[in-house]
């Protein structure tokens, strides 16, 4: 059933779907003499989401939290890439379909990760900008600085004031962050690059349905980000819902609205969706039932790692959380046991080792949960940094990583304030 051409050979063949943390941890300790590996991705390149706000913020340049697939795995013997977004599993069959063509495997990973969710809303879904890819947070860049400079000429006031709000929905970390950088931004840098601005005029709303920020933290982090935030003049708004996006204005569910035309949606995921998976098989917001070894309700060769997974254990009735860590130790116990499934050993089953959580909204300003040790201020600042450092990939990322962040430091500044867009192939 193979339209894509990668040879057949005596080794078992592994298809990985998706390229990000769980897969990338995967495929890294599969490759070599026991299977042939395949990854499968719609990009051509691992992308180190937690610093997208980065990008979004114009304070690190998209290449620098980018690694080339192809270049990751060059030196490794048996492994294969293909640029293709996987739209049906035909798990009967063992094969996948693809925009490219179909695949064989024998046993396939499922670690595709989450999209945004706009809880099935089309007027936020067509104006939201959210942040899960460097494409995404390329656009909020764009858009960001293509509403400063309109503002500069805008004539009516009332459509000035809307280029100049800010609106972020959702408080979790995702929304911390951009919400701390970006006041960083109209505090730093939007009074030496728009003199003509008065620096008052950019508001920067943070919305969160929940009773506090950081729900997902201590209540001593969140407390703590609190403080920071308003002390940056973010307008933080708790326990409201944004209820939709009409005539250019953000509606709450308490009636207020607020008129935007930087809506960043940050408030939620869900998995991504593959035709051929069976409905017994999707848990709460699209995450795929697994056990204790990953594998898919009701299936022996097929898996899923990572974000997309629903796996419970009794300290996470309601599976585990969705960030990188989780999927990185995914995928590292399923290359081990998938050797043993080989080899006919005792699979070992899933057991999340939680280091704690991280976040950051600026300079000398971050807060950590590391099990029962809570750090606010500088020294979480410096523990984040050096988590972050640490994890993304290549060395030369590294280093351009904390060249731009000691730059940042010392001059408060970066100059990465562009706007490219693409142009279109025949335009
Ligand atoms: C803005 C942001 C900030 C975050 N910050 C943190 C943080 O600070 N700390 C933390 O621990 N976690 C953080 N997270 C969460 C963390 O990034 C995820 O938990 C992690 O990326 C999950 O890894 P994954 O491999 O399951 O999925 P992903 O990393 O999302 O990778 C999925 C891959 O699948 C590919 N893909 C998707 N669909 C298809 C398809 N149909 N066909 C082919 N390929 C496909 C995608 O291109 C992608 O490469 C953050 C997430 C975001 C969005």
């Amino acid at each position: 059933m193979d339209t894509i051409k990668i040879p057949r050979t005596s080794q078992k063949r592994v298809v990985i779907i998706g390229g990000g943390f769980a897969g990338l941890a995967l495929a890294d300790k599969l490759c070599g003499d026991h299977f042939q590996v395949v990854l499968v991705d719609r990009h051509n390149y691992h992308q180190f989401q937690p610093l997208l706000y980065q990008v979004a913020s114009a304070g690190l340049e998209p290449s620098s939290i980018s690694f080339p697939f192809r270049k990751n795995f060059s030196k490794k013997r048996n492994f294969y890439f293909r640029m293709a977004a996987v739209t049906r599993i035909v798990s009967d069959q063992n094969y996948i379909e693809t925009p490219i063509g179909t695949l064989s495997y024998d046993y396939l990973v499922i670690a595709a990760g989450t999209t945004t969710n706009f809880f099935g809303n089309e007027n936020i879904r067509k104006a939201a900008l959210p942040m899960k890819s460097v494409e995404e947070a390329l656009t909020l860049r764009n858009t960001l600085l293509y509403n400063l400079e309109r503002a500069l000429d805008c004539t009516d006031a009332d459509q000035k004031q809307a280029l100049l709000n800010i609106v972020i929905v959702g408080g979790g970390a995702t929304g911390v962050e951009i919400a701390g950088a970006l006041s960083e931004m109209k505090r730093y840098i939007i009074p030496k690059d728009y003199p003509d601005l008065a620096d008052h005029e950019v508001n920067i709303y943070l919305i969160e349905g929940s009773s506090r920020l950081l729900n997902v933290m201590s209540e001593e982090a969140s407390a703590h980000v609190y403080k920071f935030l308003t002390e940056m003049e973010v307008n933080i708004i708790t326990e409201i819902h944004v209820t939709d996006y009409v005539d250019g204005k953000v509606i709450m569910s308490d009636g207020q609205t607020i008129a935007t035309n930087t809506l960043i949606w940050v408030s939620g995921v869900t998995a991504e969706r593959f035709g051929g998976i069976a409905d017994d098989c999707l848990a709460r917001a699209g995450r795929l039932v697994v056990n204790e070894f990953n594998q898919l309700k009701g299936h022996s060769n097929l898996f899923a790692i990572g974000d997309i997974c629903m796996q419970t254990e009794p300290d996470f009735p309601n599976g585990y959380p969705q960030v990188a860590p989780v999927a990185i130790q995914q995928g590292e116990l399923l290359a081990k046991n998938l050797m043993q499934v080989e080899k006919g050993g005792a699979l070992t089953p899933f057991k999340y080792k939680d280091k704690g959580s991280l976040a950051t909204v600026g300079r000398n300003k971050a807060v950590a949960d590391i099990k029962k040790i809570k750090l606010q201020g500088f020294v979480a600042w410096a523990v984040w940094l050096l988590v972050h450092l640490r994890s993304i990939l290549g060395v030369k990322n590294k280093l351009m990583v904390l060249i731009n962040w000691i730059w940042n430091y010392v001059m408060y500044d970066q100059s990465l304030r562009f706007i490219f867009r693409s142009r279109p192939k025949g335009d």
